[in-house]
């Protein structure tokens, strides 16, 4: 019996494949004209302080405005820009895009000094040589200083040489750059990765989030990983917060930031400039 369905998986395992391949062929020249014209663009999810229940950042998440199929999640796509070199010239644009709407919100007298913008950067980008220059010139650029901005790395995004990214990382927090490490619990080695890379905050994968309430072992998870965040003065995100009770369950701890559906969805920039940055007093 279990060689019988062997074989009828082999049967369908080929038109699949042929089926997968033409896919790709068809996204990665969808995604090299679509760069050009510009069609992926940025999402913005809000960052909440759990207590105060005020914003205090914000996440960019990418999004493709496909002129036929609408827009398209990052699940369909990110993996693909991520294993060619178009993830480079995409991850740019997308912070100078980020960049430009800082500048645009700060000169209304709409985006507060202490306000960060998070962009997810990826292991390919840490791995160009002129990363930091050119991250430097695009805040030079808009006039901003780097405390604007924040960068979500994960941990796997690290694997091979740790030096470099360290030495990278050291350069842009002393521009004012700050770091997160993305997913935290999702990867292999991640107190090794906590021990040698140099962040100032951890975002707890919304798979840990997800059973707080119900799952004793989950929340035992999760309050070890707080407990280690807190002595390591690492400030701590709850990722995919969805329910009153999840946020409840987190608020026993003081100063938890949550991201997630429960309070918003990433929203259009200027929806959210709209909802989140009114102009501010004094100005
Ligand atoms: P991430 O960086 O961990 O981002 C959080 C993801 O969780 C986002 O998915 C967000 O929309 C989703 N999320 C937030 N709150 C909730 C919730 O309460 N419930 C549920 N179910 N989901 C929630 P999104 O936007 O689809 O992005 C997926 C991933 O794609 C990101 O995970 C990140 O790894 C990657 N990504 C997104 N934008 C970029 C980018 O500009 N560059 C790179 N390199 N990767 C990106
Ligand atoms: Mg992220
Ligand atoms: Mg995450
Ligand atoms: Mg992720």
């Amino acid at each position: 019996e279990a060689k019988r369905s062997a074989v009828n998986n082999c049967q369908v395992f080929e038109p699949q494949m042929a089926e997968e391949v033409n896919r790709l062929l068809q996204l990665e020249s969808d995604i090299r004209s679509s760069f050009q014209d510009h069609q992926f663009i940025f999402y913005l999810q809000p960052l909440i302080d759990l207590h105060t229940r005020s914003l205090v950042g914000a996440e960019a998440l990418i999004r493709w405005e496909h002129p036929l199929r609408g827009q398209v999640q990052p699940a369909e796509f990110i993996s693909f820009l991520e294993n060619s070199d178009m993830i480079n010239p995409v991850g740019l644009q997308l912070l100078d895009d980020v960049c430009q709407f800082i500048r645009y919100h700060k000169e209304a007298g709409r985006f507060p000094v202490e306000l960060r913008v998070a962009v997810n950067i990826s292991e390919r980008q840490l791995y160009d040589a002129d990363f930091v220059g050119k991250c430097l010139s695009v805040l030079r650029k808009y006039k901003l200083p780097g405390s604007c901005l924040e960068f979500e790395i994960t941990e796997g995004a690290a694997l091979h040489n740790l030096d470099e990214v360290v030495d990278k990382m050291r350069k842009l927090q002393n521009e004012g750059i700050t770091f997160a490490l993305d997913d935290f619990g999702t990867g292999y080695s991640s107190l090794s990765y906590l021990k040698r890379l140099p962040v100032n905050k951890i975002k707890i994968d919304k798979s840990f989030i997800d059973d707080i309430t119900i799952d004793p072992q989950d929340a035992a998870m999760v309050a070890s990983i707080i407990a280690i965040a807190q002595n390591m003065n690492l400030i701590i995100v709850a990722e995919g917060v969805e329910t009153d009770a999840q946020a409840q369950w987190l608020s026993q701890y003081d100063g938890i930031l949550i991201q997630g559906y429960l309070f918003d969805r990433p929203l259009s920039p200027d929806i959210f400039a709209q909802n989140y940055l009114p102009e501010l007093p004094g100005f």
